[in-house]
Parts: structure tokens; C-alpha cells; sequence
């Protein structure tokens, strides 16, 4: 169905198959992550994009928006992790909304009036064509949650692990993939496992991207991004996290599972890139300045959060749940 939907009805559709969701398959799932589990978007047209557009990724954002018109939802931001050099940020710009900030509203109805901020990870798609246990993989990107939750200035910020799943998840990868793989669900902050399916759809096989966050924000019945707290950002619906599986990952070492999982992390948790970029003369070596977890680009191991990350999430966080 394409037409739009009111916000109430979605909010209803979703606490009504909260509701009548069987128990097929559920051994893993808790009831937390059930009530968490937004499927007001389910029912949405279904195109398969997986055009491998390569390096368009504003035109793939317009396929996948005009796949998904009529939710009240639309792709804002795609921000990708490089593994040499630089990574990137691209906003959905065809309204001239580029650069627009984006951050979640405390006790935003549509996203259930939630006041913490939950998170689930995929349970079926970890690193192990690199020869790493799910558990492995599932532990870095827990130890990368548990580092931002770690930080003093946020006390009002609670994370809510709802766990990990017993089903494939990931909105962009079921979008990607005309809904074979992946999930039309969604919670507000999702790592979706380690696949070449969404970053192959991208920015083509073969690319240098590690990491890939998606922003989708709440846009009106003009299909304007929403501010309904007046702060100057888009209101975001989720974010949805991508690992490219066709990197070598490991643990503790190049390419290290923790040291992404914290950088798309720190997008979950709306920051958003930082540093400069430099080559040096001698090895042709990428190096940031100042190095930050943030940085657009994997220059090592680094699994604990510098001064302008501690900065950037302190200003996205102090105030929650009262901004
Ligand atoms: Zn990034």
C-alpha cells in the first residue's frame, strides 16, 4: 500500500501485531524485543534495489525513497566507513535539506513514547567467513555498546539491549533484497549483521567501505522531514547498521569487529564524522587529525573514545531526556 498512513493508525497497526505475534521461532526472543520491534511498516511496496549503483548513492537513496513512499518514513542519511582513506556522508538533498542534523526525540509516540533508546543485533549474520564465532562478533559489538553507555556526561541515556535476534535482521537488506532476506522491522538502533548484500547493492562489489549506518527520519504529509521538538534536527525513526563481509575481521587486530562496531555505533547515537584527512609524504599512509573514533576512516584498533567523541556524544546526550 502507498498511501500514506496517519501516524495514530501506525502506532496502532504496530501495538495490534505487538500483540497477535506468534510464538513460532521466538525461543530467543524476549519479550522486550518483541515490544520493541516496530511492524507498522510492513506492508509497504516492495522493489528490489540492488542495482549496484557504485558510487551513486544519492540516486540509490532516491530508489529506495520512492520505493518506501507513503510510510512516513524516508532514507535522510547513509554514512559509510572507509577501510583506506576517507569515508563519507550523503544526505537525501532533494528538497535542499543537506546537511540537516538528525537526532531522536525523547518519548517520540511514533517510536512507541519511549524515553531509552533500545538496540538489537542480528544473531544470525556474524563475521564467520572470517572464521569468527557468531558469539565473537556478537561480544566486539556489545563491548563497542557498552563503551558509549559507559560515558559519565549521559546519565539520562539509558541503552536498552533488547538482544539479539532469531531472524535476519535488517530494513535496508529487506529492501535490497525485494524482502528475501533481512526484515520489514525495525527498533531504534539495529547492528544487522555482516553481509555483502547492502554495501554490494551500494557502492558495488569490491568496495572500500567497512561500515555503513542508515538514517531513516519521520517526514510529514508533504513529505517534509519532521522537528517536532523544535530543535533544529530531522526526528529520527531508526538507524540501521551494515558490516561488509567481504573483509577479513578479527578480533583485537586488523580489521578489528569492536573498533567499527563503536564507529557506526557513535552514528546510532547520532554523531556524526569528524576529523581531517591527511596523506603522508613518506608512506602514502592515510592519518586523521585529530584521531577520533568518528574519523570517516578505519586507521586501527581503537576501542576506546577520544576527547572530541566524549565531546560530540556529551552534546547529543547531557541534556536527554529533557532536550
Ligand atoms: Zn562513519
Amino acid at each position: 500500500m502507498k498511501n500514506l498512513k496517519p501516524i495514530l493508525l501506525a502506532f496502532m497497526v504496530t501495538l495490534l501485531f505487538a500483540c497477535n505475534k506468534d510464538s513460532d521461532n521466538t525461543d530467543n526472543l524476549s519479550n522486550e524485543f518483541d515490544k520493541r520491534i516496530n511492524r507498522s511498516l510492513a506492508d509497504i511496496d516492495v522493489n528490489i534495489i540492488n542495482s549496484g549503483r557504485g558510487a551513486d548513492v544519492e540516486s540509490w537513496m532516491a530508489a529506495i525513497n520512492e520505493s518506501i513512499s507513503g510510510s512516513g518514513i524516508e532514507l535522510g542519511v547513509v554514512e559509510y566507513y572507509g577501510a583506506d582513506g576517507a569515508g563519507n556522508t550523503v544526505f537525501f538533498n532533494n528538497r535542499g535539506n543537506k546537511q540537516l542534523g538528525h537526532d531522536f526525540v525523547p518519548g517520540d509516540i511514533r517510536r512507541g513514547g519511549f524515553t531509552d533508546i533500545a538496540y538489537a543485533r542480528d544473531g544470525t549474520e556474524g563475521a564467520t567467513s572470517s572464521g569468527l564465532t557468531q558469539a565473537q562478533t556478537d561480544g566486539a559489538i556489545l563491548n563497542a555498546m557498552t563503551t558509549w553507555d559507559n560515558v559519565t556526561c549521559s546519565s539520562g541515556l539509558v541503552l536498552n539491549n533488547l538482544g539479539s535476534s532469531p531472524f535476519d535482521l535488517g530494513y535496508v537488506e529487506a529492501l535490497v533484497t525485494g524482502g528475501a532476506h533481512g526484515a520489514f522491522v525495525f527498533t531504534d538502533l539495529m547492528h544487522s549483521g555482516f553481509n555483502t548484500t547492502v554495501t554490494d547493492a551500494i557502492f558495488g562489489p569490491g568496495s572500500n567501505v567497512l561500515g555503513v549506518t542508515f538514517t531513516f527520519w519521520w517526514i510529514d504529509g508533504s513529505g517534509d522531514p519532521t522537528d517536532i521538538d523544535n530543535n533544529g534536527k530531522a526526528d529520527v525513526a531508526f538507524r540501521d547498521i551494515y558490516y561488509n563481509d567481504s573483509f577479513f575481521w578479527a578480533i583485537g587486530s586488523n580489521i578489528d569487529v569492536e573498533t567499527v562496531a563503536l564507529h557506526e555505533a557513535g552514528h546510532g547515537l547520532s554523531q556524526g564524522h569528524f576529523g581531517k584527512l591527511f596523506r603522508s609524504n613518506g608512506n602514502g599512509k592515510f592519518h586523521f587529525a585529530p584521531r577520533a573514533v568518528m574519523n570517516a576512516g578505519y586507521t586501527g584498533v581503537q576501542t576506546t573514545i577520544g576527547a572530541t567523541d566524549n565531546a560530540g556524544h556529551c552534546s547529543n546526550w547531557g541534556q536527554w531526556p529533557n532536550n
